[in-house]
């Protein structure tokens, strides 16, 4: 991780609410309890999920969900924004300068995204989009979108995280063992979501990759990520 002593800021881009948890929820309370300041952007509202609530009303409970499960995690509500993006149908340009303003007014020093080859569209648009987004951020350039940087600044780690489908390489491993159950516990807060059986496969997902990748240490969960960026192994 960064070599500074500081606080970092740790930005988790998802596309649909709950997205952040499965992927890095034990991450992020891993973070939250050394003290780091953890921010969210939720892409999509996540209303396509859903048959039994109309459109607008079922928008209206996933993001009432969702301030619950920040909550429950221990994230401040004020460090989560919401584009409202029709999942299915992202806007690819629109979110990418969208996330560009946020990225710049957040100023992250560590970023995760969606892996670029995840089984959902909109986390494939999403990995892209919030890539180029952040590459773009810290640049003098690109301020005829409406931001600019006015101190330079440098997102040194972007980990890729896996939702609907594993990473075939993932080279980096958090172990989340003593988070797990604080994961899972603000999982339970998507309450039209939560069932019995996805619960038991991000449970099975974590118990798989700490089982594979903790050699010689037995009841490790942990998350798997993959590294697209990392500055500064040796220092
Ligand atoms: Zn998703």
């Amino acid at each position: 991780m960064a070599k500074e002593s500081r606080a970092l800021r740790i930005l988790v881009i998802a596309p649909h609410p709950d997205d952040d948890l499965i992927g890095c929820g034990g991450s992020m309370a891993m973070h939250l309890e050394k003290g780091n300041e953890v921010f969210v952007i939720y892409v999509t509202n996540g209303d396509a999920a859903c048959q039994q609530f109309p459109p607008d009303e079922f928008t209206k409970i996933r993001k009432e969900e969702t301030l619950n499960a920040g909550r429950c995690l221990g994230l401040k509500v004020e460090n989560l924004f919401f584009l409202d993006e029709q999942p299915w149908r992202i806007n690819e340009e629109k979110t990418r300068f969208e996330l560009l303003d946020l990225i710049r007014q957040i100023r992250p020093d560590v970023c995760y995204i969606p892996h670029s080859s995840d089984a959902h569209l909109d986390h494939r648009a999403t990995h892209r989009a919030a890539l180029e987004a952040i590459n773009m951020a810290p640049s003098k350039w690109f301020r005829q979108y409406g931001s600019t940087v006015e101190e330079p600044f440098s997102i040194s780690i972007i980990l890729a995280y896996e939702v609907w489908a594993a990473l075939m390489t993932p080279n980096y491993f958090e172990d989340i063992t003593l988070f797990l159950e604080k994961k899972m516990q603000a999982l339970r807060e998507h309450k039209t979501q939560a069932t019995a059986k996805y619960e038991q496969a991000y449970r099975g997902m974590n118990a798989f990759r700490g089982a594979m990748h903790e050699e010689g240490r037995e009841g490790v969960f942990s998350e798997a990520f993959q590294i697209i960026k990392i500055v500064e192994i040796f220092h």
